[in-house]
Parts: C-alpha cells; sequence; structure tokens
C-alpha cells in the first residue's frame, strides 16, 4: 500500500516538475477548443476529411500552445486575439445602436470620414460636415 503510493507521489511530482513553467490555459485556448468542438460537432454530420484535419491542426496548436514555455510570445498571441474580439464586439454593439435609432440615420462624411447623425427624412437633402465643412448630399429612402 505504502509503495503503491509513493509511486503515485513520484509520478505525481514528475507530472509537476513536467507542468512547471508551461503556459497553460488562456483565452485563446477557450476559443481554439470552442472552434474545434463546433467543427467536429459540424462533420459529424457533414464527414468531409478536409474539415477533420482542420480540427486536428487547431487542436494541435491549443495543446502546444498550452504546453508550452515561451510565456512571452503566447500571451503576445492571446493579446492580439483578445483585442480583435473587442474590436469585434465595439463594432456590432455600434451597430445594433444605429440600428435601433429609427429617428436618424449614420452617414460618413466623403470628405474626411466622420460619422454624421442626421434626422431621417426621407428624400435627397444637402449636409455640411460640421467637422470639415464639405458639402454632400444624402437620400434617404426610408422614413
Ligand atoms: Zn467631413
Amino acid at each position: 500500500m505504502i509503495k503503491q503510493g509513493g509511486s503515485d507521489m513520484r509520478f505525481f511530482n514528475r507530472l509537476l516538475s513536467f507542468m512547471k513553467g508551461r503556459y497553460g490555459i488562456d483565452e485563446t485556448f477557450y476559443l481554439l477548443f470552442g472552434i474545434s468542438c463546433a467543427f467536429a460537432i459540424a462533420n459529424l454530420f457533414l464527414r468531409l476529411w478536409q474539415l477533420q484535419i482542420v480540427i486536428y491542426i487547431i487542436s494541435a496548436i491549443a495543446i502546444l500552445r498550452f504546453f508550452s514555455r515561451n510565456y512571452t510570445a503566447r500571451s503576445r498571441e492571446n493579446k492580439i486575439i483578445a483585442e480583435a474580439f473587442s474590436g469585434l464586439r465595439n463594432r456590432f454593439r455600434t451597430y445594433k445602436t444605429r440600428k435601433a435609432d429609427k429617428m436618424h440615420i449614420y452617414k460618413k462624411c466623403p470628405n474626411c470620414k466622420a460619422v454624421l447623425r442626421l434626422p431621417r427624412r426621407k428624400g435627397k437633402h444637402t449636409t455640411v460636415c460640421p467637422n470639415c465643412h464639405s458639402e454632400f448630399s444624402v437620400r434617404v429612402f426610408k422614413q
């Protein structure tokens, strides 16, 4: 019994020293894991060997990142992914607010690219950009 326990401890210690300094789990790991799970479920129906290879590659990247000792490189990757996602989320939020705003239309100034919020009035109008003072016409189809 004691002997058994001792070998268990040795295995555990070896595992600990193996895992020491490894990068482990971050948001990118969850993302890759989620994508490969979603693809795996899709492939139950599609049964494409190409997709299966993609699943293996994504899983391999997730596993290699997990065991990586290069903390700096992995956290840099994770930061890029996190920033891309927050940018996407912000864009989606902006899109939703603008879509919900039935009183205004949102137009980009052709000169300075500033987004202007204009009253939604049907027809063709001329607008002056408050940012660069250039004049441009806006057409509203729907009231
Ligand atoms: Zn402008």
